[in-house]
């Protein structure tokens, strides 16, 4: 399809086909809005086109990581497992996109470039990366939070002879690991799914650790019949449930604190959730994990036991176990991770204390000059996390204020859905609301629906646009940081926080309130006139 003009201006641009693009786009569809998405990659999917790596799989259950919001697609769509592989969610977004036919509207391998807000014609000008113009009152940016990839800046690193590759820019093509020297740089959610992953097929597989993960047994296996009559009969206590969670998922809501119970009980209750498998689940044994530091050392305690367990040399399974406060980096859910090591082919390689300081033809130097020759280069080293897909576009607001000027010090936000000083312009899941913290499609799914209703309040009163008022936007950053400071978060180096990029401005980013008492906050502005918002014509 083409780009919609200017002559046939759109209500609302959105930029990106993933999850929360789709859903939006079929809400505002159905609303009688004129829209369109317009996609950089060839297919729909987003970080689910995107990333390919071996062993990719979601870390939140399949029958909880879809749309909830329509009966007819969760009771056609047929999940084969418990944690459902990319390829499968990939199908899924495709089948999505066919089902509620929403290609029509989508102009897929068109990246947006620039987006520059005109106030004599309240309205969006954005350009595409073959200078294609199209204009829109309203610009969504359902980009994602993890989104943009982040090569390490390690010197020599475009002079290895090898196979270089990133996690997140995996090629279309399968990679032939059998008998190949394979080396890995990083341990977070996708090194550890490509470690176990091509472990068994790798000639050698050394893994450099920088810091350890905490991983959780995934305990993934088939989805049955009766797994799927259980849920489909079961849907409207399902739907409560993550309603009620913090994270957005389908699991009882903790009812003591790990200082409220006795050793044993903690045990016995740490041990079951650790048997049923997820981070979600064994995260929310008790209440008071990610705010005390007491109580998230014996639990922190109870996980590094399971590692020591898992791993037979005592030396390895210590550089294994983290020393950090459990739940305060995503923690990564896995199929048989910490085994790989009693494999003699696969090597830990501790470079918390010396670091890899330089990439060579043949392969990797470290600070104490040991070299590892390899065949193949993995750098699983993420992402410029969640604001890396919006700065990567030229954007200028009100009186030439550019997205780069307004994030200098880091991402500002009101409710993580719109900045001041940009009119009209809105992001999903954004710095500022929960999403990474929760089932990202429990946050995607309520942003849509604010914003379908944000624009249809819009339409009946006539108004052509709404933007944060500075207080109102100041008083919603001072009170994330208020959330965030009041739990474990804090406390650790994370991507959360913008940790792991040089220069990055470091704050906590999400909103660590959970996803109920957010929405109990948006709701609030909605209801009472947009408090906080501008809104004129
Ligand atoms: P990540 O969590 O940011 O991990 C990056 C890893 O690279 C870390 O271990 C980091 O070490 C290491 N690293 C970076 N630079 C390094 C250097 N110069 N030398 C040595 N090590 C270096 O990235 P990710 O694993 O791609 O995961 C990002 C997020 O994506 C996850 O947290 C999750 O939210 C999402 N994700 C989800 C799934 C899933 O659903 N299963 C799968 C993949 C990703 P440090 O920790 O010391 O910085």
């Amino acid at each position: 399809m083409a780009l919609k003009t200017d002559t046939n201006f759109l209500d609302v641009l959105i930029v990106g086909a993933g999850f929360s693009g789709l859903y939006l786009l079929h809400r505002l569809r159905c609303n009688g809005f004129d829209v369109q998405i317009v996609e950089a990659a060839p297919e729909v999917g987003g970080t689910w086109y995107h990333n390919r790596y071996p062993g990719l799989r979601c870390d939140v259950e399949s029958l909880e990581y879809q749309y909830s919001w329509s009966h007819e697609l969760r009771s056609k769509w047929r999940w084969s497992e418990r944690y459902a592989k990319q390829s499968e969610i990939l199908a899924y977004a495709k089948w999505v996109a066919d089902t509620l036919e929403l290609r029509d509207d989508i102009l897929l391998n068109t990246r947006i470039r620039q987006a520059k807000w005109q106030e004599d014609k309240k309205k969006w000008l954005a350009i595409t990366d073959s200078d294609a113009e199209v204009s829109a009152r309203h610009i969504v940016f359902a980009t994602g939070a993890l989104t943009v990839p982040r090569m390490p800046s390690i010197s020599g690193i475009n002079k290895f002879h090898g196979d270089l590759l990133h996690s997140a820019a995996w090629p279309e093509q399968p990679v032939d690991f059998q008998g190949k020297r394979v080396g890995l740089v990083g341990t977070g959610s996708s090194g550890v799914q490509i470690a176990t992953a091509i472990a068994s097929e790798a000639g050698t597989l050394q893994i450099f650790q920088r810091s350890p993960a905490y991983s959780l047994p995934a305990r993934n296996r088939p989805l049955s019949d009766s797994d799927y009559e259980n849920f489909l009969s079961h849907l409207e206590e399902f739907d409560a449930l993550a309603m009620r969670h913090r994270g957005g998922v389908v699991c009882p809501l903790p009812e003591n604190g790990v200082l409220g119970v006795t050793q044993e009980e903690r045990e016995k209750h740490l041990f079951q959730r650790w048997q049923h498998g997820g981070a979600f689940a064994f995260t929310s044994s008790f209440n008071d994990i990610q705010t005390s530091e007491t109580a998230n050392a014996p639990v922190a305690e109870f996980l590094r036991a399971r590692i020591r367990e898992a791993v037979k040399d005592p030396d390895i399974a210590e550089k294994l176990c983290p020393d950090y406060f459990y739940g305060t980096r995503r923690t990564c859910v896995d199929t048989g991770y910490y085994e790989i090591f009693n494999q003699n082919h696969v090597q830990l390689v501790d470079v918390s204390q010396n670091a890899i300081t330089e990439v060579t033809e043949n392969g990797l130097r470290l600070e104490s000059g040991e070299e590892f020759d390899l065949d193949i280069l993995i750098m699983a080293t993420g992402y410029d996390a969640l604001t890396g897909g919006f700065l990567a576009v030229d954007v200028t607001g009100r009186d030439g204020l550019t997205n780069q000027e307004a994030w200098a010090d880091g991402p500002a936000t009101l409710l993580g859905l719109m900045i001041s000083g940009f009119p009209n312009l809105f992001m999903m899941a954004g710095p500022g609301s929960p999403s990474v913290l929760t089932n990202v499609i429990r946050s995607i799914e309520y942003h849509v629906d604010w914003l379908t209703r944000c624009f249809e309040d819009l339409r009946a009163a006539g108004l052509a646009v709404i933007e944060p008022s500075e207080e109102a936007q100041a008083d919603w950053v001072s009170h994330v940081n208020d959330v965030a400071s009041k739990t474990l978060f804090t406390k650790t180096p994370s991507w959360y926080c913008g940790s792991d990029i040089p220069g990055k401005p470091k704050l906590f980013m999400p909103y660590a309130g959970g996803l109920p008492a957010y929405r109990e906050k948006a709701e609030e502005a909605a209801l009472h006139g947009y408090r906080g918002f501008r809104r004129g014509k």
